[in-house]
């Protein structure tokens, strides 16, 4: 299969015919996963901490050290969300927090231990690029330092959170202290490199041009064909309520459920190398996230126990497994529950 170039992705994006494009990448998915399963996994979303300095003008979840509503979970309150998500068949958690200013690397293995112990069948996937990049600098170590140490204390993998667009002209209008497109690549390589497996995101719908949006695809399909190394490819939309780069910038306009499809059916037949892309339901609602099964995706990734970030700016859909297994269902589908690293743990015929 020839593989697809950038110009081809821009003149997807900007002049397909919707219809034949989600055709192409439903046929393309199923090209991959011909067994006909849409997956999803059971897990929460633990943010330990909403503190960080980073001051990212698109996020309305952060808060600074001092202000009131600043908080660092304890290990009883991790401990009382982990048996919530045990109780409910839970297999995963994801883990993340704003960047704290003051915490090193000794902070974070002996938190990853303490939930490890305690939890040994639950799967650490936690830590974001910008979190490993901070812990390495104020711990004075390598990624790969803090990578290796982590892996050691029952860290299974990252997230691919905080890459936004991969391009330096956007990081610098909306997050301009945030990690730089390399950094955020340099990490993920460190962590495939260890035998970390990792996933790859974009978040779009701010000032990035058409342009950007394939520049960021290219990089992660590079990474990718050199360590094999991303699970997954997620993509959403920025969430605009309560932040600050709403305010600086009005003209940002909410992003068409549309736009969505069509970018999500651009990537599934662009990312040739990722073999599992996700609707993300959180942000555009379940009937969208559904008709993204129809538009390449092959997983609803997760039924998000508990979600604060996103709903921090205004995003508030909810769904149980019984409401994914039936949207999965009602296109024809199988639904099966996965783990983390994708193996299927139960069907729902
Ligand atoms: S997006 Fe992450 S790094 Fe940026 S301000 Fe929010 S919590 Fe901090």
């Amino acid at each position: 299969m020839k593989r697809m170039s950038n110009q081809e992705a821009l003149e997807l994006i900007q002049k397909a015919d919707f219809n034949a494009l989600g055709k192409r990448a439903w046929e393309r998915k199923m090209e991959l996963h011909p067994e006909n399963m849409t997956t999803f996994v059971v897990d929460r979303n633990i943010n330990y901490t909403n503190v960080c300095w980073v001051d990212c003008s698109f996020c309305a979840f952060y808060r600074h050290h001092k202000e009131d509503e600043a908080y660092v979970l304890s290990y009883e309150e991790i401990g009382k969300k982990i048996e919530e998500l045990l109780a409910i068949g839970g297999t995963q958690i994801l883990f993340q927090g704003g960047v704290h200013p003051k915490l090193k690397i000794e902070w974070y293995e002996d938190l990853v231990a303490w939930i490890s112990t305690h939890y040994p069948t639950i799967t650490i996937h936690g830590f974001s690029a910008i979190e490993i990049d901070y812990i390495a600098k104020i711990s004075k170590i390598s990624y790969h330092e803090v990578l290796t140490r982590l892996q050691k204390k029952g860290l299974y993998s990252i997230p691919g959170a905080g890459a936004e667009i991969l391009s330096e002209r956007v990081r610098q209008l909306i997050a301009p202290k945030k990690l730089d497109s390399q950094s955020w690549l340099n990490v993920h390589k460190a962590a495939h490199e260890i035998g970390m497996k990792t996933t790859a995101t974009m978040m779009f719908g701010t000032l990035e041009s058409d342009e950007e949006i394939v520049e960021h695809w290219e990089k992660i399909r590079t990474l990718q064909d050199e360590t094999g190394g991303f699970r997954a490819f997620i993509m959403w939309s920025f969430q605009s309520d309560f932040t600050q780069l709403k305010k600086e910038h009005p003209e940002i306009k909410k992003q068409s459920s549309n736009r969505y499809l069509r970018l999500l059916a651009v990537s599934r037949l662009y990312l040739d190398n990722f073999k599992n892309i996700q609707s993300s339901w959180v942000t555009q609602g379940s009937y969208i996230g559904q008709l993204a099964l129809m538009f390449g995706a092959n997983d609803l990734g997760s039924t998000m126990m508990e979600e604060n970030v996103v709903k921090a700016a205004g995003a508030k859909n909810r769904m149980n497994q019984a409401e994914m297994v039936k949207l999965i269902k009602d296109i024809g589908s199988i639904p099966a529950k996965r783990d983390t690293s994708y193996t299927i743990l139960e069907t729902f015929l």
